[in-house]
């Protein structure tokens, strides 16, 4: 167990991560050469394009160090999202020490001290890295007072680098192996594992990721769940080094997986304990919990044709992420789809562009909206996140919405701008403090559903790129709620009712009938959309008819470009959605999630 390290690298995003993993496993010499690819870990295409990890990975690699023993480096990636700060924090159970990247010109984030706050819950051995020396704009002097000021790190620890020119990688493998612990834990006790990731192989069925606490675990074992109490025979054991590498057995201190025959990564947990069903372990790892969905949206396919295809398309993604929940869902206006629920806005985009680009589809994705709990007057209770579930006002005694901490971190220049975005927001600034000369951390305590719509884009915009923000659940609180419906020639489109607070139902109904008469094309008749409470008209935009045929002026002429003419329109109305008459592109349901 003293030749092993098991480790994190934690960064704010964009900070250097992936890079840096890359390094680190182009030093030991797992991977030849030209099989290496930038950014080894984030293996999904979509990762690679945004540059953004969403699946966690790990990989053993074998180091030679200059003490002249071989050591086995356990990486454990970590996803680089607010949306997967569970998924992290068992990742981090797992390790016994972290790299804390820190950018040398962008200096410390708002994420870089939300992660060091879940490395130093786990008690992790901390190793700051100043990255990215090699830039021009670099203030090593500033970061190293930021680490002391705003991290409480010793800066003379600090390793400076340059994941992209190599400097460093030497230093930091060195550093893995001397100044984090080795693992502890009894190779003989009951098994007691933490999982802490599992993907779906379409072959084998679900590839668990764990890390060995104590015991021994080989092909062969009946193991158990302790959530669910599951039980599963182990058909193969091993370690990750790019590919799969079986191992005879993978014992306490060790990370590794699992594959038995368990068929959808649904069935297996990340943070769950897995023991062995003849000698169990004695009490489950903390930390548990369940996935928890707090963004709801629903999609639907453009071309109603293409629902069975969607269907099969969720069932394969589900296979690979057990965060994601669905059920069907049918609208008016849009045919059948899925009611579905994500764990943050990142999610979802996560889900609608994998069901894009590789399950070749074009959707509708629906307003995201949170859960409510609302109290009716005969005493019940009920949680609604689809507005379509939104009982008759006359019913209701209240309704509450969750909140959250929101914490971001920016220069002092924009406290104005933040503390105004975050007021029309419905933010409550509950603290703030300085973090060196001039850079602070702003609290507010506000609505969730303030910030799944487009918060993130704003706070950018209006930090010109230097805020950044983390944020908690906190609890639910009583607020004022209504439908905003959206009627076009008095017809309700079900699909475009919000839920909203009632003192931005009627900004949010003005600015959606705006952006439906921009993108509803002319019809013969005159189109009038409503936005509307209840039966109370609140705003109100109206489409001149139009009164040209289209194809008049191919009359007389060539019957090949009238004919092409109307099957152009013909298609042009396969991604066009009916409401009574009226033909609303699939642009419009876009648009209206969309602020400015
Ligand atoms: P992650 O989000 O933390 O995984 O960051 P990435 O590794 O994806 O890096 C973000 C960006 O910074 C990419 O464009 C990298 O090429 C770049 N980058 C990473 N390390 C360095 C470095 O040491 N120097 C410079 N100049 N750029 C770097
Ligand atoms: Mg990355």
């Amino acid at each position: 167990m003293k030749n092993i390290r098991n480790f994190s690298i934690i960064a704010h995003i964009d900070h250097g991560k992936s890079t840096l993993s890359d390094r680190l496993i182009q030093s030991t010499d797992i991977v030849a050469e030209r099989d290496f690819k930038d950014q080894m870990l984030d293996s999904m295409d979509l990762e690679r394009e945004r540059g953004i990890t969403i699946k966690s990975q790990t990989i053993c690699l074998p180091y030679t160090a200059k003490d002249g023993h071989l050591y086995y480096l356990n990486l454990i990636d970590t996803p680089g999202h607010v949306d997967f700060s569970y998924e992290v924090s068992r990742a981090l159970a797992s390790c016994e020490g972290a790299l804390l990247l820190v950018d040398a010109s962008q200096g410390v984030q708002a994420q870089t001290i939300a992660n060091l706050y879940l490395a130093l819950e786990h008690d992790l051995e901390i190793i700051p890295v100043i990255n990215k020396i090699d830039l021009p704009s670099a203030d090593i002097e500033k970061v190293k007072l930021q680490i002391a000021d705003e991290l409480g790190l010793d800066p003379d620890t600090a390793i400076l680098a340059s994941a992209k020119d190599w400097i460093g990688t030497e230093e930091i493998l060195e550093a893995i192996v001397t100044k984090l612990p080795p693992p502890q834990g009894n190779p003989d006790a009951p098994v007691k594992a933490l999982i802490f990731d599992s993907h779906y192989d379409p072959f084998r069925g679900t590839v668990v990721h764990f890390r060995m606490i104590d015991g021994t675990l080989r092909p062969g074992d009946r193991i158990m769940f302790m959530s669910n109490q599951a039980e599963y025979t182990v058909e193969e054991t091993g370690v990750f080094q790019i590919k799969r590498v079986p191992q005879k057995s993978i014992t306490a201190g060790r990370v590794g997986y699992i594959i038995a025959g368990i068929k959808t990564v649904s069935d297996t947990r990340t943070g769950d304990t897995i023991t062995v069903k003849k000698r169990p372990c004695e009490k489950a790892l903390p930390g548990f919990k369940e996935p928890k969905p707090v963004v709801f949206s629903s999609i639907y396919p453009v071309d109603t044709d293409e629902y069975p295809d969607l269907a099969a398309a969720m069932d394969k993604l589900k296979l690979n992420d057990a965060s994601l929940v669905y059920e069907k869902d049918t609208s008016a206006a849009l045919g059948f789809g899925f009611r579905c629920g994500f764990l943050g806005l990142l999610h979802l985009e996560i889900v609608q562009a994998r069901l894009e680009r590789e399950y070749d589809l074009s959707l509708i994705i629906t307003a995201p909206s949170v859960q409510y709990e609302i109290g009716l007057n005969d005493g019940t209770m009920m949680t609604i996140e689809n507005p379509a579930l939104y009982p008759d006002p006359v019913n209701i005694a209240y309704i509450r919405e969750p909140y959250i901490r929101a914490s971001i971190f920016t220069p002092d220049t924009y406290m104005g701008q933040i503390m105004q975005l975050c007021l029309e927001r419905r933010g409550i600034n509950t603290n703030y403090q300085y973090f060196g000369s001039n850079r602070m951390e702003m609290v507010f305590e506000m609505p969730l559903a303030e910030v799944v719509y487009d918060f993130y884009d704003r706070l950018k915009t209006v930090t010109q790129g230097y805020g950044s923000f983390d944020y908690d659940m906190l609890d639910y609180r009583q607020s004022d709620i209504v439908r905003v419906d959206i009627l076009i020639n008095s017809e309700r489109v079900d699909a475009l009712s919000q839920l909203v607070h009632k003192d931005k139902a009627p900004f949010r109904a003005r600015q959606t009938c705006e952006k439906l008469k921009e993108e509803i094309p002319r019809h013969m008749f005159k189109v009038a959309i409503q936005g509307a409470i209840g039966g109370k008209v609140i705003a109100r935009e109206t489409i001149n008819a139009y009164r040209k045929d289209v194809t008049a002026k191919c009359y007389g002429g060539d019957i090949t470009r009238k004919r092409k003419l109307l099957e152009k329109q013909k298609k042009g109305k396969k991604r066009m959605k009916m409401a009574g008459e009226v033909m609303i592109p699939q642009s419009a349901f876009l648009s209206v999630l969309k602020s400015k």
